[in-house]
């Protein structure tokens, strides 16, 4: 194996997979490193979803009321273990501060460049990777049981159509046309057409690292714990002996903060955790879309494995034992939505978001080194902001004219 590079990339997530593909479309030459499997870490569990829609960033609550309900740790949508609230309390008292009205409408617009292009820059990997089949372009519907909660949801419709979401507003009627098996009584429901699903998130990465390799880039096994600078270049370990490169990315999910922090980049990066499990479903019936039901707060959606359940938030240690509290919970309420079979697996799947206080990714150099650079961070919208951060990453390593102006998302802004 070649020893030195133009650049390593840390982490085959599917941000590391995508940064890896967009630098190594620039002429150069890349090594891939990893711990594990490509795709197999955050990257492996999400609800699918390359979510075009989504313009405002999932908010703290900023009502007392809302608050509240939330500490009573008894809501489906967030949980918390209290032995890990302390330690989460800076980060918590920077993601209120930054959810407030005014703050959380420029965070949108600053997220907006990476939402604008999520799509079409995905779309680029994906039929380079021969990806299509992975891909349904059928968006997602949150849908509700009570007709106050459909007031809102359409008036939320009404505050993103302005920066170009396309919906269709669908009564019980049209939904239950769209979805004829599903057995709740719904009023509405909102049918988000632009976003794409991914109906198996590994094999979308698996495909971009067959991309990656048939393209001549290198993925090798390696702890990026191992990391240093040397000479005018980066040094790494891996399993085939130490490697350098003129340039290093860290793109190593919610594992990023503390690698970063060893080299002096303090972030405060907060851990929400999440589940998912596939279920078979029940003699024919099928999920013809992603769904989120509103009222239980979780997401349905029809993959190759099963239909796939994925749960809201919990805040808690990244290492700490699995608590699918709110997967049991959700369970027999998606139970009585949609005839949902035998699970698949023995038990829930478990990740970490990797979120910053101020809802918007990392993405730039390292101020205090020489080829040093940042993708990571992306919280609930890595899978969609995977491909347009790899861009922006690769343009500017290679001195190109941004499609962005980048500076919302740099380090130095903590
Ligand atoms: C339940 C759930 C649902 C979600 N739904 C969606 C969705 O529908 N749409 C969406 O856009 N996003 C969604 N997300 C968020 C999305 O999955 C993440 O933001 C994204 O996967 C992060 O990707 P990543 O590449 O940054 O991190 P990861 O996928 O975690 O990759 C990081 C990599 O770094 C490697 N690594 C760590 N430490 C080391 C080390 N020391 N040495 C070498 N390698 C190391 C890991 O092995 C891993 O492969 C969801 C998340 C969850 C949990």
């Amino acid at each position: 194996m070649q020893k030195n590079y133009d650049c390593l990339v840390l982490g085959a997530g599917i941000v590391g997979l995508a940064t890896a593909l967009k630098i190594q479309e620039r002429g150069r030459s890349v090594l891939l490193v990893d711990k594990g499997e490509a795709g197999a870490a955050t990257s492996y569990g999400n609800a699918g979803i390359i979510e075009r829609s989504s313009i405002f960033p999932h908010a703290f609550p900023q009502q007392l009321g809302e608050i509240l309900s939330v500490i009573g740790n008894k809501r489906l949508d967030v949980r918390f273990h209290w032995n890990a609230l302390m330690s989460a309390a800076p980060f918590l008292y920077r993601y209120w501060r930054a959810s407030s009205p005014e703050r959380h409408l420029e965070t949108a617009k600053a997220a907006l460049p990476l939402i604008e292009n999520c799509m079409a820059e995905h779309m680029l990997l994906v039929e380079a990777a021969g990806a299509q089949h992975l891909i349904r372009q059928t968006g997602w519907l949150k849908f509700t049981r009570n007709p106050e909660k459909m007031e809102k949801y359409l008036k939320d419709l009404e505050t993103v159509k302005p920066y170009g979401v396309k919906a269709e507003v669908v009564d019980a009627k049209g939904f239950a046309l769209k979805e004829p098996h599903i057995t709740a009584p719904v009023v509405g429901a909102v049918h988000y057409t632009d976003p794409a699903n991914v109906t198996d998130p590994q094999e979308l990465s698996r495909a971009y690292l067959r991309l990656f390799e048939q393209r001549g880039g290198v993925f090798v096994k390696g702890d990026a714990r191992s990391m240093d600078p040397s000479g005018d270049g980066w040094r790494v370990d891996t399993v085939q002996g130490a490697v350098t490169g003129r340039e290093i990315v860290l793109a190593l999910g919610p594992w990023s903060a503390e690698i970063a922090g060893t080299l002096g980049y303090h972030v405060p990066l907060g851990i929400k955790r999440g589940y998912h499990r596939h279920y078979r479903p029940v003699g024919n019936a099928v999920l013809n879309h992603t769904l989120y039901d509103a009222d239980y707060s979780y997401c349905a959606a029809p993959m190759l494995k099963g239909v796939r359940i994925t749960t809201g938030a919990e805040f808690a240690f990244r290492d700490g034992p699995p608590t699918p509290d709110q997967m049991n919970e959700i369970e027999p309420l998606a139970r009585s939505t949609f005839p949902l079979g035998e699970a698949v697996e023995a038990d829930p799947w478990m990740g970490s978001r990797p979120c910053t206080p101020d809802m918007l990714p990392v993405i730039g150099r390292g101020s205090k080194h020489k080829g040093l650079w940042f993708a990571f961070g992306h919280s609930h919208h890595g899978l969609t902001h995977a491909a347009v951060t790899g861009r922006l990453v690769a343009e500017m390593m290679s001195g190109e004219k941004t499609f962005c102006d980048p500076t919302p998302y740099r380090i130095e802004r903590f």
